[in-house]
């Protein structure tokens, strides 16, 4: 199934190209107009969505800080009668650069209040000892993986898709999205980011999860550290996440990248199933004998595994983490880097 806007108003298209039907966000206290921005990478887009509760105009997520999706924004602002100065507030699922890219430029010409879950505003606002920080824990933790040299190398300019540059700062200042607030409960859904939240509105079921579910591909869950400088099982989380997300009654996910999802059940359950098989090729390579973070990720990713690092090191400690949890592996420390047995 696709999506695709036509003269203003979405249309469900099958694979095959067919026309299923139109597809309008709209319940009688609350309408949805999604920014579907194409991006040419794996995610195929950045999605963010304007949202009328009521009188007020809402913005969940703000895109990547490009000119396509400022555009799209002032389009989709136009199209539906709209100025940029009717959003009355953002609201942030996490801090990733692709969901935070256009609030410094909105706030700066319409100072509205900017929510964001409490972990995510040190990151947000490029706070220098939480900085300091996570550069001392990716350095520790490359190096107990097995990484050596090469892991230092990385932490120097840490090549992440989810780079902390201080140019990405936001500069106002940031409140905490708690409880209830413009009709939606707010969930903790961590794992792809420890900060990540779903804003879900239960009379018209819907969610806006971030990043945890991605229609066309399995969300990555990135280790970071916590405030406090502890490593997030950030795998597990997910996987908590995902099994909270299924115990919602839930008509439409409003994802972060692809499609928006309908009906999202059976790619739930599907997300749950693929992450035990793929701990269950990860539990074959270290019974192989094959015990570092690093050498796995050698023998699994190949060259890969230079070019994507962050993201590789991350599936990897992730998954060495929920077999240890679930009893599988164990793992010792020898000279400074964790053995997995
Ligand atoms: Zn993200």
């Amino acid at each position: 199934m696709r999506l695709i806007k036509k003269a203003g108003i979405w249309k469900r298209f099958k694979d095959n190209g067919i026309l299923e039907g139109e597809v309008l966000y709209k319940k009688t206290t609350m309408e949805v107009f999604p920014i579907i921005v194409p991006f040419c990478n794996k995610l195929k887009s950045i999605n963010f969505y304007l949202v009328r509760y009521k009188d007020s105009l809402i913005l969940i997520d703000a895109g990547m800080d490009t000119e396509d999706c400022w555009r799209s924004l002032q389009k989709i602002l136009e199209e539906n009668h709209y100025k940029l100065i009717d959003i009355s507030a953002i609201l942030l699922t996490h801090h990733h650069t692709d969901h935070i890219g256009l609030v410094n430029r909105i706030v700066c010409a319409n100072p509205i209040p900017v929510y964001a879950h409490p972990r995510a505003i040190p990151i947000l606002k490029r706070d220098s000892e939480y900085m300091k920080r996570r550069k001392e824990f990716f350095r520790n933790l490359y190096r107990q993986m097995g990484c050596g040299k090469f892991g230092d190398r990385q932490v120097v300019d840490l090549h992440n898709p989810i780079l902390l540059t201080e140019d990405k700062k936001i500069e106002c200042d940031i409140k905490v999205a708690q409880d209830l607030f413009f009709d939606f409960d707010i969930l903790d859904i961590p794992g792809h980011a420890p900060d990540q939240i779903a804003f879900y509105n239960r009379n018209c079921k819907w969610l806006f999860s971030g990043d945890l579910l991605i229609a066309h591909m399995a969300s990555n869950a990135f280790i970071e550290p916590n405030l406090d400088g502890v490593r997030t099982n950030s795998l597990i989380q997910q996987k908590r996440s995902l099994e909270k997300c299924l115990s919602l009654d839930v008509e439409v996910i409003f994802s972060g990248h692809g499609d928006i999802l309908q009906n999202p059940v059976d790619i739930i359950k599907e997300r749950i199933i693929e992450l035990d098989k793929k701990a269950n090729i990860y539990l074959d390579i270290i019974k192989s004998g094959i015990s570092t973070g690093h050498d796995i990720a050698r023998f699994r990713f190949n060259e890969r595994y230079e070019k994507q690092f962050f993201n590789i090191i991350s599936e990897i400690i992730g998954y060495l983490d929920y077999l240890e949890l679930q009893g599988e592996i164990h793992k010792e420390m020898e000279n400074g880097i964790w053995q997995y047995y």
